[in-house]
C-alpha cells in the first residue's frame, strides 16, 4: 500500500476516533460553557433516526440529514473530486452554513433550545 494511501486512511482513523469521542463526551461548547453551539442535537437527532423516530430526530435538529454531508464535503475540499466541482461545493457549504446560522439563531432566540 502506498504511503498516501496508508496516511489518508490513519487521517480518516483518527477523524472518525474524534467524532465517536466526542458523542460519548458530549458538545464541548455545552459541557465547558453551557452554550449551545450549531450543532449540538445532530447526534441525538441521528441516534434517534437510526431509532425510527423520524419527527422527534427532526425536533431534535431539523438540518440532521445533510450534516454529515456537509462534513464530509467540508473536510474533502481539497480532494481531486470535489476540486472538479469547487463552485458547486461552495455554493452547497455556503448554503448550509446560512441555513445553520439562521436555525440556530432562530431555535436559541425564539425556542431557547
Ligand atoms: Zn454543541
Amino acid at each position: 500500500m502506498k504511503k498516501r494511501t496508508v496516511k489518508l486512511l490513519l487521517l480518516h482513523l483518527l477523524a472518525a476516533l474524534c467524532l465517536a469521542a466526542l458523542a460519548g463526551y458530549g458538545c464541548p461548547s455545552y459541557r465547558l460553557l453551557r452554550l449551545r453551539c450549531p450543532g449540538c442535537g445532530l447526534t441525538r437527532a441521528w441516534l434517534l433516526f437510526l431509532g425510527g423516530h423520524l419527527a422527534e430526530a427532526f425536533r431534535m435538529h431539523a438540518l440532521f440529514l445533510p450534516a454529515p454531508f456537509c462534513i464530509l464535503l467540508l473536510a474533502h475540499r481539497h480532494t481531486p473530486p470535489v476540486q472538479a466541482h469547487r463552485r458547486l461545493a461552495t455554493g452547497i457549504l455556503c448554503g448550509f452554513f446560512l441555513l445553520l446560522v439562521v436555525y440556530h439563531l432562530g431555535r436559541t432566540l425564539l425556542f431557547r433550545r
